[in-house]
């Protein structure tokens, strides 16, 4: 979902507030660009959005969520005790300092002025109601994203500028572009494969191309024991897709 269709359910004009302490906009302001500190790993991490219903939608970065947050168009859902509590932005902030005073080592904080805000894992968007996107969009993300970054061919992971997308059987041999004709693929398999099929170039698929069954933007590393409160939206979103 591009984020106008998310910020339509807030309203064009973020709520004014008054009185206000805690100010998100100016969360981690000042250290951002001090790159391997302990607040850019913060902000590195990734949110869980989900749907007024509790279906997972998106995942979202650190600034988004707080962002949401603040503007009042999202909650906080922290899973304690085996149960959900909720909190707006403003509860949030207070029981981040009540946590900060005890951090555990997989819970991560962004410095705010003068306190610590606790990293949100999942957030809730109170006022939308639409449903998880039933099929992934195919683009170079998607098939990048499915693939896990790796080529398929020689198995490195790469970063997405020194990855392209390769045509497992060539266009000019009728080979579509389709989930099931496409994969990830480094520079140099690229041109080493050229306009040939894996065979005549004597390469072969790590694995079989196909359709994920849901979208792999949310094949999050769920063994992170940061993102295990993940664990049951994202299996109920595979179970309502598949
Ligand atoms: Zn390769």
């Amino acid at each position: 979902m591009p984020s106008s269709t998310m910020d339509s359910t807030c309203g064009p004009t973020p709520k004014k507030r008054r009185g206000r302490s805690h100010d998100a906009s100016r969360v981690g302001s000042s250290e951002d660009s001090e790159s391997g500190s302990p607040l850019s790993s913060s902000l590195g991490c990734r949110v869980l959005v989900l749907n007024r219903f509790y279906m997972a939608i998106r995942v979202v970065n650190v600034r988004r969520a707080m962002t949401l947050l603040y503007r009042e168009c999202a909650e906080v859902i922290s899973i304690e005790d085996g149960s959900y509590m909720n909190y707006d932005f403003d509860a949030w902030c207070e029981v981040s300092q009540i946590l900060a005073l005890e951090k555990q080592p997989e819970e991560d904080y962004l410095q705010a002025v003068g306190f610590e805000i606790q990293v949100p894992r999942i957030i809730r968007l109170t006022r939308y109601d639409k449903l998880p996107k039933t099929s992934v969009r195919f683009n170079r993300k998607s098939v990048f994203a499915r693939d896990d970054h790796k080529c398929q061919y020689c198995g490195q992971k790469r970063p997405m500028s020194q990855l392209s997308l390769d045509h497992v059987i060539p266009r000019a041999h009728g080979g579509k572009t389709t989930w099931e004709n496409i994969v990830c693929c480094c520079l140099a398999c690229n041109s080493k494969k050229g306009g040939r099929n894996p065979a005549q170039a004597g390469m072969k698929l790590l694995s079989k191309p196909a359709k994920p069954r849901s979208n792999p933007a949310m094949s999050i590393p769920l063994d992170d024991p940061k993102y295990a409160s993940w664990k049951t939206f994202i299996q109920d979103a595979d179970a309502s897709t598949g």
